[in-house]
């Protein structure tokens, strides 16, 4: 913990595809396709739909594009389960148009099938994660793949953070490796938090573990002028401060890490805001009868959503921000009873007329179901990629990619 960490300089160095030229060629697009399947059935489309902006330019500009993706964890073994062979079949419907799908990466198959692609057209090749050679980002592996194409351009943000064969040993192959529009749109507001915020910066951080945070909460002390805490990990925050904390959850073997984060808010005198009440319950249970209280938890209680006071605070802090970053609920939101807190902080982001970031998982599910995801400027596809950028961790994928000159 100590200095500022920014993983590269800056989102807009990047090359991008309108800097490529691109007719005729084979295009390597690693793009993030690990949707969610059931029985062979894509359940929702929100990724593949994302990469049409980078597929739709590269078929106007008359690119032969090879989709290469990872789908779930396979563990380098061919598994059905595991094809993203029902892909296909959604991009043609979204495209209006048919795709190839090449059962193998690599040999006389694919090779086939890439020769066979005429511009403007996709061909998408089976899960790379089949391949044990990917995640170890084997050099003979990179150096085949990149064999296949003229060009490579990056698109799958969600991977970025993993040093893998199709995110990182192939680009080396390439001088001009560039970013796809998902990507570039990823780094240009993530990017701007980090190296360059409008301010007041806040950042709203919540959820289930503070080890989860702890990384993030650093770096942002560095960079942010006000960070509002809520979700369980407020309790470990305030059971080191001697508030009590009844039975909620808290991390009894992460307090020194908790104790260190208070120690860095003192020494720079920034705003670390905790939550001063709490909606509680007897039970972790979606029937609890939910009850709000002030300063500490009676014993026998466990908090379960910020409260009321808290959730006021928080808002005005918000409404007053000129760019903002939001990883992490402030209590059990998918339960009705402990999910005012969570609701209360989204309106208010989501009214917030600066720079609006929420960074993946389950802040996306929770302005999805406050219905305001449209009054947000950007909402990361990454969940754990937008959290490894924002700790300020090196990102091979990115630092893969050519710089703009
Ligand atoms: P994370 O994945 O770390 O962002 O955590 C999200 C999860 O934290 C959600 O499923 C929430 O229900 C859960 N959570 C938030 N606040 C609390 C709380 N006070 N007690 C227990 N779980 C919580």
């Amino acid at each position: 913990m100590g200095e500022i960490l920014i993983p590269f300089g800056g989102a807009v160095n990047k090359l991008t595809i309108e800097d490529l030229s691109v007719k005729g060629k084979r295009v390597f697009l690693r793009v993030d396709f690990n949707v969610p399947l059931k029985n062979g059935v894509v359940k929702d489309d929100t990724r593949i739909r994302a990469a049409l902006p980078t597929i739709t330019y590269l078929q106007k500009h008359g690119a032969k594009i090879i989709l290469v993706s990872h789908l779930g964890r396979p563990d380098g073994q061919r598994a059905e389960e595991y094809s993203l062979r029902p892909v296909a079949a959604v991009l043609e419907s979204l495209l209006g148009q048919p795709v190839s799908f090449s059962p193998d990466l690599l040999g006389p198959v694919a090779e086939t099938a890439i020769n066979c692609l005429k511009e403007g057209h996709c061909l998408l090749m089976e899960n790379i994660r089949f391949y044990p050679e990917e995640t170890e980002n084997d050099a003979q592996f990179s150096r085949e793949l990149a064999s296949l194409a003229d060009l490579y351009v990056m698109d799958a943000f969600g991977t970025c953070h993993r040093a893998h064969a199709s995110t990182y040993g192939v680009a080396k192959h390439f001088k001009n490796a560039a970013c796809g529009y998902l990507m570039q749109k990823e780094l240009e507001y993530l990017g701007s938090l980090l190296t360059n915020p409008k301010r007041p910066f806040v950042t709203i951080t919540g959820g289930a573990k503070v080890s989860d945070k702890v990384e993030l909460l650093s770096n942002m002390l560095d960079i942010a002028d006000h960070i509002l805490i809520g979700g369980a990990m407020a309790y470990s925050f305030l059971k080191v401060l001697e508030v009590k904390v009844g039975n909620s959850r808290i991390e009894a073997d992460k307090l020194d890490l908790v104790q260190q984060i208070l120690d860095k808010a003192k020494r720079l005198g920034k705003g670390l805001h905790l939550p001063v009440d709490h909606v509680v319950a007897t039970e972790f249970n979606e029937n609890s009868a939910p009850k709000a209280v002030e300063g500490d938890i009676p014993e026998g209680y466990m908090g379960l959503d910020i409260g009321p006071k808290t959730a006021a605070k928080y808002s005005q802090l918000i409404g007053q921000a000129q760019s903002l970053f939001w990883n992490g609920p402030m209590g059990v939101f998918e339960w009705p009873n402990f999910k005012t807190g969570t609701m209360t902080v989204a309106q208010a982001v989501a009214n917030n007329p600066g720079i609006t970031v929420i960074g993946g998982g389950d802040s996306v599910t929770a302005i999805n179901m406050a219905g305001l995801a449209d009054k947000i400027s950007h909402i990361s596809t990454g969940g754990g990629a937008s959290l490894e950028f924002m700790q300020g961790n090196p990102m091979p994928g990115v630092e893969a990619l050519a710089e703009r000159n």
